[in-house]
């Protein structure tokens, strides 16, 4: 069972029927966003269903449960991590999305927008992404016999290609310089082709996955949502996501706070941090998306120019970020003392966490969450490694060995 009511374009505010397969608005090319009848939502039926994305699907678009595409998204681990909170000077949590099925965040918005496809009667479709996504959308696909094609960028990490290969889904490698050309040919496929796509924001039910992350840390703090949530900035998708689903719970009486959502953009591409400090509605080119280690999120303009995440993060009190590629690699080596393994996307949001806290935006006895959105097994390459020392088999080089490291 679903209350989902309709579609509404963010643009001309027209309405669309949600069980048409609609993706961009068909009046005048905007996004689109779901909106729902939240009165009949139980929670006594929420808690006793099993955990994952579907435990929330009356809050969910896909109205008959046979349309579920389950490998396991959702329910991702909120972590409490001592060293961090002590160094930032702030209560901090990880959620870890890198235990998602393909290793990512994605798993959550395409468990989703593929049961809805699914739904809507959809028999082909098409995507764009850096890399994680592109993996979500293959394996989500496979699972239910959805044939699809796949453009990546051409310089995506080696890992997140030797799993789309595994996948085995048509993959087609993708130069481009300005994420705007990326953005008209999927528009082109999408409006003037007639193909379903799943690029995020393109495709209108994506985002309502990352509802899911504010159901979940409601449910993991004892029914009570944190002061302040740091989420890196791609297309915008999962803090907008995030933004919705904190609204439901206020509109559902079962908190009366909002958190301060804040996000992140790699230094050397930071259209939207620019954009937010000047008071801007939507954000305008900038920088260099091929020269940051942070590829997942790595844009010279997001999609719609960033006028999502601006609102999301204006509306909510929160803050833009840049972070530089060293505090990325910093964020990645404090995790792992966590026993986290982030890549440089998701690892931004400890520097975030860092600076926001200097500034006094975050005080030492608020709850902070972090987003690390993927596993750091994604991108392996980011990480540089240091000469390490070789020994052989013997008592003696065991000895030697062992007297220089635990001493
Ligand atoms: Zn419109």
């Amino acid at each position: 069972m679903s209350f989902v009511t309709d579609l509404r374009c963010d643009r001309c505010a027209a309405v669309w029927p949600h069980r048409d397969p609609v993706l961009l608005c068909p009046a005048c090319g905007g996004v689109l966003d779901a909106h729902y009848d939240l009165g009949a939502i139980s929670l006594d039926r929420i808690l006793s269903s099993p955990p994952g994305v579907w435990r929330w699907h009356e809050l969910l678009p896909v109205e008959d449960a046979r349309h579920f595409v389950d490998i396991g998204a959702g329910d991702s681990p909120l972590i409490h991590c001592p060293q961090l909170s002590s160094w930032i000077g702030a209560q901090v949590l990880v959620k870890y999305e890198g235990q998602q099925p393909t290793g990512s965040l994605k798993d959550r918005s395409f468990a989703v927008a593929m049961a809805k496809a699914a739904e809507l009667g959809v028999r082909g479709a098409i995507t764009y992404s850096s890399g994680n996504a592109a993996a979500s959308f293959a394996a989500h696909a496979n699972h239910i016999g959805l044939p699809g094609l796949i453009l990546v960028n051409a310089w995506a990490d080696r890992a997140k290609l030797a799993a789309l290969y595994a996948f085995g889904m048509p993959v087609v490698l993708l130069d481009w310089s300005d994420f705007r050309h990326v953005e008209a040919m999927m528009a082109h496929a999408v409006g003037v082709m007639g193909i379903y796509g799943f690029v995020n924001f393109q495709n209108p039910w994506r985002h309502e996955g990352y509802k899911t992350y504010a159901y979940e840390n409601w449910l993991d703090l004892g029914r009570r949502v944190p002061h302040h949530q740091i989420h890196p900035i791609g297309t915008g998708g999962g803090i907008f996501g995030s933004w919705k689903g904190y609204r439901d719970l206020i509109a559902l009486g079962w908190t009366d706070s909002m958190p301060r959502l804040h996000g992140t953009q790699p230094a050397l591409c930071a259209s939207v941090v620019t954009a937010f400090r000047n008071g801007a509605a939507e954000a305008s080119p900038e920088g260099d998306p091929t020269a940051t280690i942070a590829e997942a999120v790595a844009s010279n303009l997001p999609l719609d120019a960033g006028r999502r995440p601006l609102r999301a993060i204006r509306e909510t009190g929160g803050q833009a970020v840049a972070i530089t590629d060293d505090e990325m690699r910093d964020g990645i080596r404090r995790l792992g003392r966590e026993g986290i393994f982030a890549e440089p996307a998701g690892a931004s949001t400890v520097w975030a966490a860092k600076h926001l806290a200097e500034s006094g935006a975050i005080r030492p006895d608020e709850t902070v969450v972090l987003l690390v959105t993927a596993t750091g097994l994604k991108q392996p390459e980011a990480v540089p490694l240091a000469e390490l020392p070789r020994m052989n088999a013997t008592t003696g080089d065991l000895e030697r060995i062992v007297k220089q490291w635990m001493k």
